[in-house]
C-alpha cells in the first residue's frame, strides 16, 4: 500500500501535515504547528504519531512540538543547523542524509533562506517533496535570514526534482501570492489557468495544495526568475537569475 498523506489546516493560515507508512504504521507530523489540531487528525486517521520531521524553527512549525512528544513519545526530527534554536529534538539532519519513517526514506534537502538551516524532506519514490516555508504555491517563503541568492539556490534545487512530485507548503498563501505574480506575468497562461483552480479550490472550501513541481515551474513567477520575459517584465533582462529574484522578492515584500 502506497504512502498516505492527510493534509489539514493549523493556526490561522498554516497547514498541518500527517504522513503515514501502512507497512509500519509509521505516522510522522509534518512540522507540528499547534498540538491540538495535529491530535484531532490523529483521531480521525486512527494513525498514530512516531515521528516529528521538523522544517524550521520558526514557532507557528514548532510549538506543538512539546505537547506531542510529551503524548506520544515521538522520535523529533530537525535541521542540524537550528538544533539549538528548536527543543527536544532526537536527531539532527542536513544535506542528503536519509530519514527513516517506518520502510519510507526521505532525502533531506538544506533549503537555506527564509531561515538559515531550514530543510525540506524528499521522499523519492512516493515523489512526495515536504518544503516547509522555503517554496508555496506560486510563491516563496520571505528572506528572513539567508540571501536572496541562497534562496534563488534553495528554490532552484526543489525545481530540479521531478515534474511529477507532489509539494506540501507550510501555508495557504496561494490567492494572495497568484494576485502578485499576475502583476509579473500578466499573459502567463498556466498562471492564469491556477488562478481559476485556485479560485474554485478556496470557494468550495478547499486547500490549494499539493501542487506538481512542474506545475510550478509553469506558473509560480519565483521559480522563473531564469526567464527572459520575466527578467524583462521587471526591467532587468539579461540580469542573472538570482539577481531577478531578489528584485520579485523585493516587490512582493512592499505589495
Ligand atoms: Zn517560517
Ligand atoms: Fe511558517
Amino acid at each position: 500500500m502506497p504512502a498516505q498523506v492527510h493534509l489539514f489546516p493549523c493556526l490561522s493560515d498554516n497547514f498541518g501535515v500527517l504522513l503515514h507508512d501502512p507497512a509500519t504504521g509509521a505516522t510522522a507530523a509534518i512540522d507540528a504547528p499547534e498540538a491540538a489540531a495535529v491530535e484531532a487528525a490523529l483521531q480521525k486517521t486512527g494513525w498514530k504519531l512516531s515521528d516529528i520531521l521538523v522544517t524550521h524553527h520558526h514557532a507557528d512549525h514548532t510549538d506543538g512540538i512539546a505537547e506531542l512528544k510529551e503524548r506520544h513519545r515521538c522520535r523529533v526530527i530537525a535541521p542540524r543547523a537550528e538544533a539549538s534554536r528548536i527543543k527536544h529534538v532526537d536527531v539532527v539532519v542536513g544535506e542528503g542524509e536519509s530519514v527513516q519513517l517506518g520502510s519510507l526514506t526521505a532525502k533531506v534537502l538544506e533549503t537555506p533562506g527564509h531561515t538559515s538551516g531550514h530543510i525540506s524532506y524528499y521522499f523519492a519514490p512516493e515523489k512526495l517533496a515536504f518544503v516547509g516555508d522555503t517554496l508555496f504555491s506560486i510563491g516563496c517563503g520571505r528572506v528572513i535570514e539567508g540571501t536572496m541568492p541562497m534562496m534563488w539556490h534553495s528554490l532552484d534545487k526543489l525545481r530540479q526534482l521531478p515534474d511529477d512530485t507532489q509539494v506540501y507548503c507550510g501555508h495557504e498563501y496561494t490567492l494572495a501570492n497568484i494576485r502578485f505574480a499576475l502583476t509579473i506575468e500578466p499573459d502567463n497562461a498556466a498562471l492564469r489557468a491556477r488562478a481559476k483552480e485556485a479560485e474554485q479550490q478556496r470557494a468550495g472550501g478547499q486547500p490549494t495544495i499539493p501542487v506538481t513541481i512542474g506545475a510550478e515551474k509553469a506558473a509560480n513567477v519565483f521559480l522563473r526568475a531564469d526567464v527572459p520575459s520575466v527578467a524583462a517584465a521587471v526591467g532587468l533582462a539579461g540580469k542573472p537569475p538570482e539577481v531577478v529574484f531578489a528584485e520579485i522578492r523585493e516587490r512582493k515584500n512592499r505589495s
